[in-house]
């Protein structure tokens, strides 16, 4: 058995509402796992029955083999970092860090050595004196961090830490955050509802909504292998293009140009879609100006440009579609004026529009 195990987990909150439905997942020692999803989607409901500070209503959990379901927080041998990092204001960093060792009765001189170890790790090492009013926003969140690694517990658990950092600030302290993971090795899962966060930092992805967990992969799976129209929505920033569609005579119909589907899906795939309603996926990245091989050409007025920098997003408008394209500004069309562009074939995405699954090649 993994080092934490999920089996059915479900659970109803009191009024009734069923917040997570039969969540099912096997983390091992060491892993960095990212749960992500839209609000309201069951993620930090998860999180708190880990930690102990909900009830599984239903189903089993598992620390180290052994069922948890009914050891106390103080047992489970977790600490947490929550959104707000609540520092206590009137201690310096140094007291922020050793409180909690100080409360177990730990030995001074143990404490201060760790104290030193952790700040030296987190490069807190020349404000110990400090009080947390006189830190930067991410100079606090690595105190609250520290506050929790500082435990050794074997269980890490971090509920959006950085969404109250800017953006600068957040992009740091993700690499932070990566880096602190690598050096002292615990168990950590942490919630966000942040995909780019998601995508940079996980060993693997659980994405949820509504309760039920979509998918549970490594980032590049679930970047190049979406199991639902969901999740090929939700990873990648802009999202990718979704139009929907109907298969007849073994092509759809996108933006008024018929594309042949033999070239992306297998007979048998295909022959599975004909007649069907489906949902034709393509990513911004995926497209190139003007027209290559082994690809689809398709072309669409162009609504607006937006120019990012190492990129332009170009909004077109393809008879009743819409679609959004990431093209090189040196390549990007002007404003009204029409534009050609390709998606190479092993970048489309066909999905049942029904069941909103993937449909394999
Ligand atoms: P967010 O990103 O907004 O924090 P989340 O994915 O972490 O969202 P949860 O906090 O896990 O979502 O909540 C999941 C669902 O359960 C939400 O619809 C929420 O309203 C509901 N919920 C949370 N706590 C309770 C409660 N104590 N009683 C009843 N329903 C609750």
């Amino acid at each position: 058995m993994a080092y934490l195990s999920f089996k059915d987990i479900n659970k109803i909150y009191p009024n009734g509402f069923h917040a997570v439905h039969d969540f099912n997942l096997e983390i091992e020692q060491g892993e960095f796992i990212v749960f992500v999803g839209p609000s309201g989607c069951g993620k930090s409901t998860t999180l708190r029955m880990i930690a102990g500070l909900e009830n599984i209503s239903k189903g089993d959990f598992y620390i180290n083999g052994k069922r948890a379901n009914d050891i106390g927080p103080r047992e489970r041998e977790v600490a947490m970092v929550f959104q707000s990092y609540a520092l206590y204001p009137h201690m310096s960093v140094y007291d922020n860090l050793a409180f909690g060792l100080s409360l177990q009765g730990v030995d001074e001189d143990i404490i201060e050595e760790r104290v030193l170890n952790i700040a030296k790790i987190l490069g807190l090492t020349d404000y110990l004196d400090r009080k947390p009013r006189a830190l930067s926003g991410g100079q606090r969140q690595r105190v609250a961090v520290g506050r929790a690694i500082i435990r050794k517990v074997g269980i890490f658990l971090m509920d959006e830490p950085l969404s109250n950092l800017d953006a600068k600030q957040r992009v740091t302290m993700r690499s932070e955050i990566t880096d602190i993971h690598r050096k002292v090795g615990a168990t950590t899962i942490y919630v966000t509802h942040d995909q780019t966060e998601a995508m940079t930092m996980a060993d693997r992805i659980v994405v949820m909504k509504d309760g039920y967990v979509q998918q549970i992969g490594t980032p590049y799976d679930l970047y190049f292998n979406p199991t639902n129209v969901f999740v090929a929505g939700f990873i990648g920033e802009p999202p990718m293009n979704l139009i929907r569609t109907s298969v007849k005579d073994g092509a759809v119909n996108v933006g008024g140009v018929s594309l042949p589907l033999d070239k992306v899906l297998s007979p048998e795939a295909l022959a599975s879609v004909e007649g069907k309603d489906v949902v034709f996926g393509f990513r911004p990245e995926a497209v190139s100006p003007g027209r290559s091989d082994d690809a689809f050409v398709m072309k669409g007025q162009v609504e607006l440009t937006e120019l990012l920098g190492d990129n332009t997003n170009v909004y077109v408008d393809m008879a009743e579609d819409k679609a959004i394209l990431k093209v090189d500004p040196r390549e990007a069309p002007e404003m009204d004026l029409e534009f050609e562009f390709s998606v190479p074939y092993k970048s489309v995405y066909i999905f049942d529009a029904e069941t909103e699954l993937a449909i394999g090649r």
